[in-house]
């Protein structure tokens, strides 16, 4: 049965209030409730929030140095203020932190745009959808903008979340995009990192490593063998692998290298804690073959830190006689890391980066 939710409606209030007054008594450490948004080529905006989310909505009419501008403030902090470019009448979208605990969603329109302010109105769909028509707006030239996915079912406590990872847009990931390689010449071991009783780090929704980089795994190998790479998985399965089994496969198969494949975790798992590295033991070869990951997997982690290129002395990268990195994608315990991971797209993006970085490596290799 459906539950029936009588709609709310925020009138706009006119700008130029002291933001004082709407300060609100949320702790400022928690999260911001814009969970979604995105601005469609009708004039729609459309947000996705946590669950029972307040929010305020306000309105200024142009003056000599800016356009009209709607801005809506909502509970929660955000942790990455943004600015993006509009498009047709919309001049530019601003996620900022106006005050500690606060988010604010600016549109600013165009100098020549004028609305009338008494016919626009948020209104709340859903327990945890708004819609803000920008009624008489002319729409020409306007493309889709947004971020975080508006469709997501938002959670009490992690509706949140999706909106602090930015996404790379009209990503290709398409293996006629990978680097060439001489077809049958190269052999490379793919080691995802842990499996079965030992599910590695464990993160945000219980997003667990294991099952993570053994869905990476897979795909990077088929990555690689669509171009002709011949590939050994050191696991196929959620099955515990001790680590000198997986060392002695890439050694008796003398592959050419040899990648670990895991993510990380924070102690006390900080959500303020992201990024990217990649660890390598010795020579020149292991170091190449690292810095080209590292380097692609940052490429699809747009706001994940890099944390670079580093020697590790972890069994499965020191014991292999061939180049190996162990490459850590991402922090299941991370704001920005944590949700994304927990997505097949960007585990698909994430293998097609990885696959890119060996076959680069690759092409160096004589
Ligand atoms: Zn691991």
């Amino acid at each position: 049965m459906a539950r029936a939710y009588s709609s709310r409606v925020v009138s706009l209030i006119a700008g130029l209030l002291p933001i004082v007054f709407f300060c609100s008594a949320l702790p400022s450490k928690s999260a911001s409730a814009l969970a979604a948004w995105a601005l469609d080529t009708d004039g729609v905006l459309q947000l996705r929030t946590s669950v029972g989310a307040k929010l305020e909505a306000f309105f200024q009419s142009p003056d000599l140095s800016k356009g009209l501008r709607v801005w809506i403030d909502f509970p929660g902090e955000l942790i990455r203020p943004r600015r993006l470019r509009g498009t047709g009448p919309v001049k530019e979208i601003r996620l900022g932190k106006p005050s500690e605990g606060k988010t604010r969603l600016v549109v600013e329109f165009n100098p020549q745009i004028l609305l009338d302010p008494q016919r626009l109105k948020l209104i709340g769909t859903s327990p945890d959808r708004w819609k803000l028509s920008f009624v008489g707006l002319p729409t020409k030239g306007l493309r889709r903008i947004g971020e975080g996915d508006l469709t997501a079912f938002s959670s009490r406590r992690w509706a949140n979340r999706n909106i602090e990872a930015p996404q790379t847009l009209n990503f290709k990931i398409n293996s006629s995009a990978l680097p060439m390689v001489q077809r049958g010449k190269f052999r490379v071991v793919i080691d995802p990192g842990h499996g079965g009783p030992d599910p590695g780090a464990v993160g945000i929704n219980g997003v667990r490593e294991s099952d993570v980089v053994l869905d990476i795994s897979i795909q990077v190998a088929r990555f690689l063998e669509s171009k002709g790479v011949k590939v050994n998985l050191t696991r196929t399965s959620e099955v515990d692998l001790d680590l000198p089994p997986r060392v002695g496969i890439a050694n008796r198969v003398r592959a050419d290298a040899f990648i670990s494949i895991h993510a990380n975790a924070s102690r006390n798992k900080k959500l303020k804690v992201n990024g990217i590295e990649t660890f390598y033991f010795s020579g020149l070869r292991g170091l190449r073959l690292s810095q080209s990951i590292q380097q692609e997997v940052l490429n699809v982690s747009p706001g994940s830190p890099d944390r670079g290129v580093r020697r590790g002395r972890f069994f499965v990268i020191r014991r292999t006689n061939m180049p190996a990195a162990l490459v850590e994608t991402g922090f299941v315990t991370g704001q920005i890391d944590g949700p994304r991971l927990a997505t097949s797209y960007h585990r698909r993006k994430l293998a097609f980066a990885i696959a890119k970085g060996i076959l680069s490596y690759l092409q160096g290799v004589r």
